[in-house]
């Protein structure tokens, strides 16, 4: 309870803070398309107030996934032994999805597989009303999408490939796999949204809603993979942006918090790549684990 009520007011300070004091400063950079010196007070009060609610209500107080009191030196809301059995050697191995490739999702990256403690966090976070939890789960995921960059690059330089695979594949845009509106009004918020906008901002790339679900889909736990594709195939449309030329070539993350057979990624795929996205790599919390990861 302590964990909420703590996590709760700062959440609600945090919105306050921005909605009164960063609107202002946005406004001024999108005018010139550079920052103005009015943006600049805006972003000092914000630092300065940010800076005093986090004294306030310091971040990191418990574990997310088991929720113990966590000691000073922890940076992503989880203790030692909860990384440790979440993020082990062995289970960081690359995803593969059905069809991929041909599927329009070139990449599939997870943090982990789906079960025990990553089930329990992405239940908090999308059934308890925490959505405060995605700041940490975005970190941890921009964290997972470096080192598979970096992973590249050196396998890449180990073939003598001066460019490095990582820096040519690495992302420009960020988006993500977005929940019906009917849905995201029940909830409050949109799980994938939340991680997408933490993860682009801890990987400073720039974020984008590109894709709307234009039709409630049923859930498809229990489904065939053919019944699956039938179930989101013509479920997600194109969400025009303010400049449309935006994605014609970019190479485009598309974030959700979990992937089972990647069905949905790859519906989502197809619709920006016929917008003229050059590439798309799936980046995801957890991995289901029926046949998921390699
Ligand atoms: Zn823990």
């Amino acid at each position: 309870m302590k964990e909420k009520r703590f996590a709760r007011e700062r959440t609600y300070i945090k919105e306050q803070i921005k909605c009164a004091l960063e609107r202002p400063g946005q406004r001024a950079e999108n005018h010139a398309g550079m920052p103005q010196r009015s943006a600049f007070m805006p972003r000092v009060l914000a630092g300065m107030a940010e800076g005093f609610a986090q004294l306030l209500f310091p971040e990191h107080l418990y574990c997310m996934a088991c929720n113990d009191l966590l000691g000073g030196e922890n940076d992503w809301g989880l203790c030692t032994r909860c990384m440790s059995a979440m993020f082990s050697e062995d289970i960081l191995r690359r995803t593969t999805i059905e069809g991929q490739g041909e599927s329009g999702v070139s990449h599939a990256i997870s943090c982990t597989v789906y079960g025990g403690l990553s089930k329990e966090i992405l239940s908090k976070f999308k059934n308890k009303n925490q959505p405060w939890m995605a700041q940490d789960l975005g970190r941890l995921m921009a964290q997972r999408y470096r080192e598979e960059c970096w992973a590249d690059e050196a396998n890449a330089a180990q073939q003598g490939n001066c460019m490095g695979a990582g820096a040519k594949k690495a992302a420009q845009l960020v988006t993500f796999v977005p929940m019906h509106e009917s849905k995201r009004q029940k909830r409050g918020y949109d799980q994938a949204q939340l991680l997408a906008q933490q993860t682009a901002k801890a990987l400073e790339l720039p974020y984008c809603q590109c894709l709307q679900r234009i039709r409630a889909t049923a859930p498809m736990k229990n489904m065939s993979q053919a019944q699956r594709l039938s179930n989101v195939n013509g479920a997600f449309a194109w969400k025009p942006l303010p400049k449309q030329q935006f994605l014609a070539g970019t190479r485009v993350l598309l974030i959700d918090d979990i992937v089972t057979t990647g069905s949905t990624a790859k519906a989502c795929a197809e619709v920006l790549r016929r917008q003229g996205a050059a590439d798309v790599t799936l980046l995801t919390f957890a991995a289901a684990a029926s046949g998921m990861c390699t």
